[in-house]
Formats: C-alpha cells, sequence, structure tokens
C-alpha cells in the first residue's frame, strides 16, 4: 500500500450534510505528546486505511483529529436519551466528535469517530477527556465482541495524548478511534422528535433507512419497517449477549443503536459465575442493568424509540400507537427464537423443537446458578461432554446428582461437538485478565495487553500457552465493580 497524505483520506460528511441540526462542527483538542498505544491493522485495511501511514505523524493526527482531511467537517452530534430511567433531553457527544464517513472494501459506509477528544457544546460538567484505561477497554471488549461473531463498533486505534486526565488520581489520558455502522441512537430520535421539527425527525429516519435498514425504503410503511427492523436488529442482538454472558452495564437509550451494533463499553463486562443478577457497573445501584434484565430492558428501550417515531407511523395519534403497539410485540418472540436458536447451537443440539431446547437450557442454567459455575469454562467444558469425557463439566458443580441427571439426558439427544467448539469460547476478556492489561498498560507496559487481544481475538481457537486466559478469576479476585467515571 502507498503512503496516503491526509488530504486524500476520503471522509464524507453525510450525516452532517443530511442532518445539520444534529450536528455541530467542532474541534478535537490539541494532544501535547501523542504516543499510540494500539492499532488495529486489520481494521485499516478494510477501511482502506495504510497501517505505516496512521503510524506517523499524519495518521496520529487523523487518530487524534487534531489533523483532518481538507473537506472534511468533524462534528459533535447531538442526541437526547433515557438515562437510568430519566429522561435527559439534551446529551450528544460530550467529549466525542464524528470525524466522518468512510466507504469500506465491502462498500458499506462507516462512522470513523474519536472519543476523548476534548470537550464540547455537549460537555455538560465533564472535562471532555478519557483515560488511557477505559479507552483500551473499550478497544480489548469491543474487538472481542467482533471475534465471538457479536454486532458491534470496531476500534481503530487508541492514542495516548501526554495529557493528565483528573479522575480519583491524575491518570494518562487517550482517545480512542472507532468505526460503528453509523452512531444513530434510539436517543438520536428522541432528540430529533422533541424539537417538533417533523422534517427533521423524517430525514433522520430516511438517513437511517438507507444506512441501516434499506428494504424498509420499498414497504408500504417505511416508518414502520424501519421500526420493525430495529426492534428485529435488537432482539437479536441482545440474545447473543445473553448466550455469551455479557452485561453491557449502562443500556440507557442513548447507548442503544439503530443499527443493531453494540455500542459505548463502560462498565461492561463478560459473567463469571452465572446468575441472572449480576450488576458491574458500580453506580447502577437498583440493578436496572443487571445481566438477566437486559431483554426487557432493550424492549423498554425500543417503546421510547416507537414514541419517538410515532408522528412518522400514521397521521391518526391513535393508530400510530396501535401500529407501533403491535410492532413492538414482536419483540418477544423474536428474543425468544434468537436466544433458543443460540442456545441450540452452544448446546450442539439439531432436531428437537425449540420449546425443548428452551426447556433443557433454562433447566441447566439454574444448575450453573445453583452451583455459581463458570459460564464460559462450563459450555467449553460440555464440549468434551459431547465427546464423550464428562468430567471437566462435571468438576465444576458441587451438586452432581442434578448434573449428571441433565448430562444423561442431553447426551441422549446425540449433541455435535464440532458445531459446539464453534460457537462456545475458550477465551473471553475475563475481568481479572483485563484488570491486569489495563493497570499495565496505564503503568506504560503494554505486553499484557497484546497478549489479552491475541487470545480474546481468536476466542474459539484453542492454543497452547494460552490457559491463564482460559481460566476463571482466582478467588481472591473477589466482587467485581466497573466504574462510569470514564
Ligand atoms: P456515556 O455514559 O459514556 O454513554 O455518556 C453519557 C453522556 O455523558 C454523553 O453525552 C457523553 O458525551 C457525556 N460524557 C461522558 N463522559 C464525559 C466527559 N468526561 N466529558 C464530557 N462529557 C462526557
Ligand atoms: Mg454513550
Amino acid at each position: 500500500m502507498s503512503v496516503a497524505p491526509s488530504t486524500t483520506v476520503p471522509l464524507d460528511d453525510r450525516f452532517s450534510r443530511e442532518l445539520p441540526e444534529m450536528a455541530l462542527p467542532w474541534q478535537a483538542e490539541e494532544a501535547p505528546d501523542p504516543e499510540l498505544l494500539v492499532l488495529n491493522e486489520q481494521l485499516a485495511g478494510e477501511l482502506g486505511l495504510d497501517p505505516a501511514w496512521l503510524r506517523g505523524a499524519e495518521g496520529l493526527g487523523l487518530l487524534l483529529g487534531t489533523r483532518v482531511p481538507s473537506g472534511a467537517t468533524p462534528v459533535a452530534q447531538a442526541y437526547a436519551g433515557h438515562q437510568f430511567g430519566g429522561y435527559v433531553p439534551r446529551l450528544g457527544d460530550g467529549r466525542a466528535l464524528l470525524l466522518g464517513e468512510l466507504v469500506d472494501a465491502g462498500g458499506m459506509l462507516r462512522d470513523l469517530h474519536l472519543k476523548g477528544s476534548g470537550r464540547t457544546p455537549f460537555a455538560r460538567g465533564g472535562d471532555g477527556l478519557a483515560a488511557v484505561g477505559p479507552m483500551l477497554r473499550e478497544y480489548v471488549i469491543s474487538e472481542a465482541m467482533h471475534a465471538l461473531g457479536i454486532p458491534t463498533t470496531r476500534s481503530l486505534a487508541v492514542v495516548a495524548t501526554g495529557r493528565p486526565v483528573r479522575r480519583e488520581t491524575l491518570l494518562p489520558g487517550a482517545v480512542l478511534a472507532r468505526v460503528a455502522a453509523s452512531h444513530l441512537r434510539v436517543g438520536s430520535f428522541q432528540y430529533a422528535a422533541a424539537t417538533r421539527d417533523l422534517d427533521l425527525l423524517r430525514r433522520l429516519a430516511d438517513h437511517a433507512i438507507t444506512r441501516h435498514h434499506p428494504g424498509a425504503a420499498d414497504a408500504d410503511r417505511p416508518y414502520l419497517a424501519l421500526f420493525e427492523g430495529v426492534v428485529s436488529a435488537q432482539a437479536s442482538l441482545v440474545a447473543r449477549w445473553m448466550t455469551v454472558g455479557f452485561v453491557h452495564g449502562v443500556m440507557n437509550t442513548d447507548n442503544m443503536t439503530i443499527s443493531g451494533e453494540t455500542i459505548d463499553y463502560g462498565p461492561c463486562a463478560f459473567l463469571d459465575a452465572f446468575d441472572p443478577a449480576t450488576v458491574y457497573s458500580s453506580i447502577d445501584h437498583g440493578g436496572r442493568y443487571a445481566y438477566g434484565n437486559q431483554p426487557l430492558v432493550a424492549e423498554w428501550n425500543l417503546a421510547r424509540l416507537a414514541e419517538a417515531l410515532l408522528p412518522l407511523l400514521h397521521d391518526d395519534p391513535e393508530q400510530a400507537v396501535a401500529l407501533a403497539v403491535e410492532a413492538l410485540g414482536a419483540f418477544r418472540p423474536r428474543y425468544d427464537a434468537a436466544w433458543s436458536a443460540g442456545m441450540r447451537v452452544k448446546l450442539g443440539l439439531r432436531h428437537e423443537p425449540d420449546a425443548e431446547v428452551s426447556a433443557l437450557a433454562d433447566e441447566l442454567l439454574g444448575l450453573l446458578q445453583a452451583d455459581h459455575v463458570d459460564h464460559t469454562s462450563f459450555f467449553r467444558a460440555l464440549g468434551s461432554a459431547a465427546r464423550g469425557d464428562a468430567e471437566p463439566a462435571r468438576n465444576l458443580f458441587l451438586d452432581l446428582a442434578a448434573v449428571d441427571g441433565w448430562l444423561e439426558r442431553w447426551r441422549a439427544l446425540d449433541p455435535d461437538a464440532d458445531v459446539m467448539d464453534r460457537v462456545n469460547p475458550v477465551y473471553i476478556p475475563r475481568n481479572h485478565l483485563v484488570e491486569e492489561a489495563l493497570e499495565a498498560a496505564t503503568g506504560g507496559d503494554l505486553d499484557p495487553l497484546g497478549r489479552l487481544l491475541e487470545a480474546v481475538t481468536a476466542p474459539y481457537d484453542e492454543r497452547p500457552g494460552l490457559e491463564r486466559y482460559a481460566a476463571p478469576a482466582p478467588p481472591d479476585f473477589g466482587a467485581y465493580r466497573t466504574f462510569c467515571g470514564t
């Protein structure tokens, strides 16, 4: 690949052209001493960006937002949102910028976006900055999610700025460059609806249809079809989270995408022991965003999206509500079907009806919960059980009689171990390993981060030498908490 000067990075400004009312032109803050901490070369390639160029001064300028290609218009995006159930009419990118859109190798339009690039007019009381640890955390977890096959925003790079950030202590600052199908959120629609500018709401919906649910354009009711598309994408996304044991942690409506990608990795984590009540976020006192609540919360957020879309659904408000209610009714069956399908492959089953798979899976999850069994280790060990060696799975339980009964009934269904090994990961970003890697990186040692990334970006492929990346947290790791003070 040739070295491209920054002026040739073909950044489009489609969002700000089509939706200027929601795009505030803004500039990134200068970084006193930039240092590239991690670069996703494969993703750079997909985007047509030369990794060698990105590592140079001009490339770092792009990744920090301080040297943007001529013609590009970095903007802070406006959005609203329900945070922990309370409506906030004006959130927006307080410390983030959309640099613009790029066409990737597959012909798809992708947002190039920065987080931690300085205060914007949406910053409210925030400093507009981000620390190295939380930005690397988003990098690791989003790339692990991608490798697990779960729709997500991607991480292109983390660049340390050389500027300290004040949190509980002084921490090194960083900017994350991330890539997304778009940054349209449920909260974007809430914002547009609240302006009462029907033309803006319609343009936003048209923009979303073109980018994410193009089939909706040909439907009898395109905006209803858009809503149905989001319902379906989110039902299947959250089912994926549930089957892999992912806890998002802050499912506010501004953190839920229209594309169906996972977005905004803050206080998120993967389950160790299986327990629906698991909450990692230190600010989620009521457990609103507990693991087991995620499908319900997604449905609640989609109801907020429906409310925002009502004026586009029908001229008669009552009929608009009826259409929205009916469309939202598809969430539960769609989620149930996606969850059963996910559990079916996790259990290696083929011919049984969905209801039977779900019943067997529910019973199993009850056993995991009762004995505090490590979610990821169990499902991987179950592959060995399908091959005839049940000991690795049995060893995780105290109540052997109960699990033996379950294993016997499951084995009688002739599970396919190869199918199971392709969907039950060996390596996930385990909380104790993420903490270890971020702490080391914050202190200047990037080796643990590199090894963790190596493990979690090929999650199904068991490799010698990576045993500690497959093992549950040591008992002294204790109750894990993640912090929103990112
Ligand atoms: P989040 O919980 O990270 O999704 O952020 C919620 C809102 O707070 C968004 O509007 C962010 O832009 C804003 N925000 C979060 N942290 C900061 C910060 N350090 N400075 C300015 N705004 C922030
Ligand atoms: Mg957010």
